[in-house]
């Protein structure tokens, strides 16, 4: 049977506010933090301790929401999700569940189909937990650490209908999500650092069949490409059981990557198992329509919206505008570059392929961030001036591009030392072409005999003579019209 994948992601990413959800303690780096560093009563869970919602963490949810073009909620409720696990001190997490800060939102992905929308179906407020070490030592029992520094960092949890049907999808959702997050300025998204985690659903279904399928939710992938990994396996798991006539069980798993499968948890908790109820600590949340205009207002662009300007604006097509438009400090450096040498009347489509090309393949070598290089906006302007006024032809401008990258000396600098200009004057080009026919008769007398392609093999030699420099359209017709000079005789 041929099915098709549904599915649905839970994406969590940790806001970037100075300090927790709800306490006063800063969020500082796992990595480099001492253990239990940052860790006060009330993120210990230390009973007759209170909550004090952080505002910077409504705010910033409310710019993904916005930007997520999803309706907030006036008012929202934080509740109780109540299950034990070490790493949970209070023996809840404070969430929100029928009352989330918003709803009903979307996000347009691109694909090599086109655009798709992606329906958003909540955005809401929580906590994150504690982080658990698990050692095994050689010759003593196991035991488990615990750093309570991440318990009580804000967590914004974004929540997707099952609206992708391949990996493809997937990934161009991650990817849009994730520069939703960074230019809104919410969360960094850094992956490795855990700090954007991924739970996906899973279910398949016959190809033309609009009911859902059976789904398993998929816990705690921290990259793409365990996240494909995953959900691939996943598909082809569930068709097999299906073609042998088996059903899925509707159960919580997770991956194991060594093994390159998914393994079972438990079977699927429901949400009575949680005993949810409203948190009796926190008042309910109010966002005031004054607040989401105020903070709609602040929004920047956003990277879809960019792109399509990009395109309008500049004249780009799809794919050089997507790739222009994803990072905002690339988009800046594109714009910035556009705007210097429009006076030089380049067009913005030439400064494209520069940056998409020459740049890009040196940032790809040389490893060097865009904000590194030597080769700023301005310098990189000038450049282009030169080739647009002929007077340096592509092959030297791309040379000189090199230099200023290796050393960070200006175009002006490089063609006026090495003495690159390009020569266009038609008499000096005139000559350059006669003395070439004539010092190599033999080959003339080949191409007068019909050996048309020696001509690109004359050219070759008149460019060298002229030390790469010589304007080549100049050369090609001149060429061309001293051949047919003589052919004509
Ligand atoms: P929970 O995981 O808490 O039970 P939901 O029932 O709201 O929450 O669903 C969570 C996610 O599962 C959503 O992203 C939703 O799109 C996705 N989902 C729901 N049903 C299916 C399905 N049959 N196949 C794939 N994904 C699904
Ligand atoms: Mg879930
Ligand atoms: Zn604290």
């Amino acid at each position: 049977m041929n099915y098709e994948a549904v599915i649905g992601l839970e994406v969590h990413a940790e806001l970037a506010t100075r300090s927790k959800m709800f306490c006063a303690c800063p969020v500082v780096d796992l990595t480099q933090a001492a253990p239990n560093s940052a860790v006060c009563p009330v993120c210990a869970g230390m009973p007759g301790t209170l909550p004090v919602v952080n505002r910077q963490a409504v705010e910033l949810g409310l710019r993904v929401a916005l930007a997520l073009e999803c309706t907030p909620a006036h008012t929202s409720l934080f509740a109780r999700k109540n299950y034990f696990y070490p790493d949970l001190p209070k023996g809840y997490q404070i969430s929100q569940y029928e009352y989330p800060l918003a709803e009903t939102g979307r996000l347009v992905i691109q694909t090599r189909e086109g655009e798709k929308t992606v329906r958003i179906r909540r955005v809401h407020l929580e906590e994150d937990t504690g982080k658990l070490t698990h050692v095994h030592p050689a010759n003593r029992d196991a035991y488990s650490l615990i750093d309570l520094n991440r318990a009580g960092v804000p967590l914004l949890e974004i929540v997707s209908e099952p609206d992708m049907h391949t990996l493809e999808q997937v990934r161009a959702y991650s990817i849009g999500l994730r520069a939703v997050l960074r230019a809104v300025a919410a969360s960094s998204g850094d992956m490795e650092k855990g700090v954007m985690r991924f739970e996906a659903n899973v279910s398949i279904r016959p190809v033309g069949s609009d009911q859902l399928g059976t789904r398993v939710e998929i816990k705690n992938l921290n990259s793409f490409r365990t996240m494909e990994r995953a959900i691939a396996y996943e598909i082809a798991r569930q068709s097999e059981v299906l073609d042998h006539g088996g059903k899925i069980d509707q159960e919580t798993l997770g991956w194991d990557e060594d093994a390159a499968a998914t393994y079972s948890q438990r079977s699927k908790e429901e949400a009575h198992d949680y005993r949810y109820f409203p948190e009796p600590d926190l008042p309910p949340l109010v966002v005031e329509p004054q607040w989401v205009e105020r903070v709609r207002a602040g929004l920047p662009e956003l990277p879809l919206a960019r792109k399509a300007r990009f395109e309008r604006d500049y004249n780009l097509p799809a794919s050089d505008a997507d790739l222009l438009s994803a990072d905002a400090s690339l988009a800046q450096y594109f714009e910035e570059t556009v705007r210097a040498a429009e006076p030089e009347g380049v067009a913005a489509r030439m400064t494209a392929n520069w940056i998409l090309g020459e740049l890009f393949s040196w940032i790809n070598q040389s490893g060097e961030g865009l904000d590194k290089l030597k080769v700023r906006p301005a310098a990189l302007a000038w450049l282009l001036g030169f080739v647009q006024r002929s007077e340096i032809n592509l092959h030297t401008a791309k040379t000189v591009l090199g230099e200023m990258l290796r050393t960070g000396q200006t175009a002006g600098e490089i063609i006026s030392t090495q003495g690159l200009r390009q020569v266009s004057d038609s008499e000096v080009i005139a000559g350059l072409v006669r003395q070439t026919l004539e010092s190599n008769p033999d080959e003339l007398k080949n191409f007068l005999n019909g050996k048309e392609t020696l001509a690109n093999w004359f050219f070759g030699l008149v460019m060298r003579s002229a030390g790469g420099k010589a304007n080549p359209q100049v050369v090609r017709a001149e060429l061309e019209r001293q051949l047919a000079e003589r052919k004509a005789k």
